[in-house]
């Protein structure tokens, strides 16, 4: 067998897992409950006690968690949903599996996340042309929060349910209050991929302080069936008694992915306080190069779940195209965040051209992410800064 010798990948992004969620997995193994156990509800009080949430609801996706959320939003067929076009395409999605048409508001060019004024100024137009959406979805781009203050102000001239895709953003604050809290959004939604904040493989979650909202969210999670007399239609015929009472889903959380989430909630600050220095790092060994790094709005502390630059093309005299290869070509997995949504082949088929959002496709052309990852070391982030530094040189 031929052994190559080539420097190991640096991933764009990964999990970091260790002995105790080893354990922790382990234990639930070699437990009762695979699945609707006592560690589901043991993880989302954990996760909505560290935000100020009153209710969670563990789903086994953050597209499902995005999905269930519009359900219990009230989004139904012929209604709109607004969200931003730099986002993964769940964010959008959602919208699409609840039957409602999707439209997309420009960024800011500086947090990229989604424009306020932009969004004001199509609110007023809609008004007037009796269009307005049923729900706004905003996503804290990267791990920074969106202007959420502007945004509830919106909500509540504009009377729609504003939901937060806090995907990046787990542990992240606005204004000193934890995304998730629901001092802005109705919803919040987290993802544990394992690129994410932290993970539990696959896994979701929804926080609102609605009780009743809750309920509807856990009824959907699992077929839309109680055990619950007090919800039940009629009498209870015996112990063995369920009712489905609408049509919902098995979006379920396993056990064995709660202990993990529960496990690594208990990493979540160290996770963010080496993210946060990993950033640091960056800004500082980029500073001489033609890119424009992460700009942070002062009301914000960000998750860091991405770290993204933008190749100043003309300075640079290469293509975002030409930097990428040149990582990828290194063996350094940099990535592209996002594709505006609208561009795909199947928002194209509804409707959707270039040029409808120019900040977003302006920002698509310059776009990088580097490595960023509680786990990456010291030595790795340099072979970063060194390729870019060649590169661009
Ligand atoms: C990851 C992600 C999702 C989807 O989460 P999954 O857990 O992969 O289903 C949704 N929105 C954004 C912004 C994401 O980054």
């Amino acid at each position: 067998m031929t052994v190559f010798e080539h420097p190991p990948m640096i991933p764009y992004a990964r999990q970091d897992i260790n002995e105790d969620d080893i354990a922790a997995v382990e234990q639930v193994l070699r437990g009762d409950w695979l699945t609707q156990g006592p560690t589901i509800p043991k993880f989302e009080e954990t996760v909505a006690r560290r935000v100020g949430a009153r209710h969670a609801c563990a789903v086994n996706s953050g597209t499902s968690a995005l999905h269930l959320a519009c359900l219990a939003a009230g989004l139904s067929p012929g209604q709109r949903l607004w969200t931003t076009p730099i986002t993964f395409v769940a964010s959008a999605n959602c919208a699409r599996y609840c039957g409602a048409e999707v439209d997309f508001v420009d960024i800011d060019p500086r947090t990229h996340n989604i424009c306020p004024d932009a969004l004001e100024e199509k609110l007023k137009r809609a008004e007037l042309e009796n269009t307005l959406p049923k729900v706004v979805i905003a996503v804290d781009f990267a791990g920074q929060p969106a202007d959420w203050g502007r945004l509830r102000l919106l909500a509540n001239q504009y009377r729609f349910v504003l939901i937060d895709d806090a995907s990046h953003a787990l542990g992240a604050t606005y204004r000193g209050d934890s995304l998730g809290s629901g001092r802005f959004a109705d919803f919040t939604v987290f993802s544990f991929h394992p690129v994410k904040i932290i993970t539990t493989g696959e896994g979701g979650m929804i926080l609102t302080n609605d009780f009743l909202k809750a309920r509807r969210l856990a009824l959907l999670r699992s077929h839309g069936i109680t055990r619950d007399t007090a919800d039940m239609e009629g009498f209870a015929e015996g112990d063995w008694y369920y009712q489905q009472l609408e049509l919902g889903f098995n979006y379920r959380m396993t056990d064995i992915q709660a202990a993990l989430g529960l496990s690594q909630m208990q990493r979540l600050d160290s996770f963010i306080a080496r993210r946060r220095e990993l950033a640091a790092n960056y800004d500082k060994f980029l500073r001489d190069l033609p890119v424009t790094r992460p700009w942070l709005s002062p009301d914000v502390l960000s998750a860091w779940h991405l770290y993204v630059i933008r190749i100043d093309t003309h300075e640079a005299r290469l293509s975002r195209r030409e930097v990428f290869d040149s990582f990828r070509a290194a063996g350094i997995q940099v990535n592209v965040h996002y594709i505006p949504v609208y561009l795909h082949p199947y928002y194209r088929r509804l409707g959707f051209t270039a040029g409808y959002c120019p900040e977003a496709e302006r920002y698509y052309r310059e776009c990088i992410s580097l490595p960023m990852y509680a786990n990456l070391s010291q030595t790795d982030q340099k072979r970063v800064v060194q390729v870019l530094t060649d590169t661009l040189d």
